[in-house]
């Protein structure tokens, strides 16, 4: 069964672009135009992924993020129309996994598509193996008072359970698979986002400032994702 992706586009060229290209690589694609729709369509259909625009009628695509992520973990990304940082801060505030600043290339938005479908079908591996439909795994992995039980996506910190959206522990998982080494930002941003491009470092720096936040005894003073001045961030053991 191929996979279902709803778009949700006011913009009429745009959305028919969308789903010729989508199409073609061999999605099934639902075109909504507003953000009521949406929602009735993404209820209706449970879609594997949604393209989801800003400015739209009705209701506008943060209330239709803010309003999914309550009943669903659909990842959500999302077009921005202005090269706007705080569009795209509150976008992934709201629930949002990813964004894309408009205009954008069909390849561009293709690869972005098919990295996100990609985490999504391994997390649905994952289950299955841990509701018994595979062999049983069981990974741990310790650095300090941190340990990462990375089957389950459960961070502990001194034996506590540490809440961490889906891009948080995938943030972490890669530190605590690169111990002590500088990672810069743009090997973050295609490792974990699956973008092509590069230059674009401020969704890493709000995710690693989550992450502090969450780890650090003072996160203003952090010991142990640190930054690397002009290089990136090392995650010290
Ligand atoms: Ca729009």
């Amino acid at each position: 069964m191929s996979e279902r992706i709803l778009i949700v586009e006011d913009e009429k060229a745009l959305r028919e672009t969308l789903i010729y290209n989508l199409e073609r690589e061999g999605y099934t694609v639902d075109g909504i135009a507003d953000g009521i729709s949406a929602l009735d369509s993404a209820r209706k259909n449970h879609p594997d992924l949604i393209l989801l625009d800003i400015m739209l009628p009705r209701i506008d695509g943060f209330e239709v993020a803010r309003t999914l992520r309550k009943e669903m973990n659909t990842p959500i990304l999302m077009l921005t129309a202005r090269n706007d940082e705080i569009d795209r801060v509150v976008g992934l505030e709201v629930g949002a996994d990813d964004y894309m600043t408009k205009p954008f290339s069909m390849r561009e938005l293709i690869a972005r598509v098919r990295a996100m479908l990609r985490r999504v079908r391994l997390i649905r591996e994952e289950l299955a193996v841990e509701n018994g439909e595979g062999e049983e795994k069981h990974e741990l992995l310790v650095s300090g008072n941190l340990t990462l039980d990375v089957d389950r996506h459960v961070l502990m910190k001194d034996g506590q359970v540490i809440e961490l959206k889906p891009k948080e522990f995938e943030l972490i998982e890669y530190f605590f698979r690169h111990p002590g080494r500088v990672v810069s930002r743009d090997t973050l941003l295609q490792s974990l986002w699956g973008w092509e491009y590069t230059g674009d470092s401020r969704t890493v720096d709000v995710h690693v400032r989550w992450l502090r936040e969450k780890i650090e005894q003072d996160p203003s003073n952090p010991q142990r994702l640190v930054t690397v001045r002009g290089a990136g961030y090392r995650f010290e053991s």
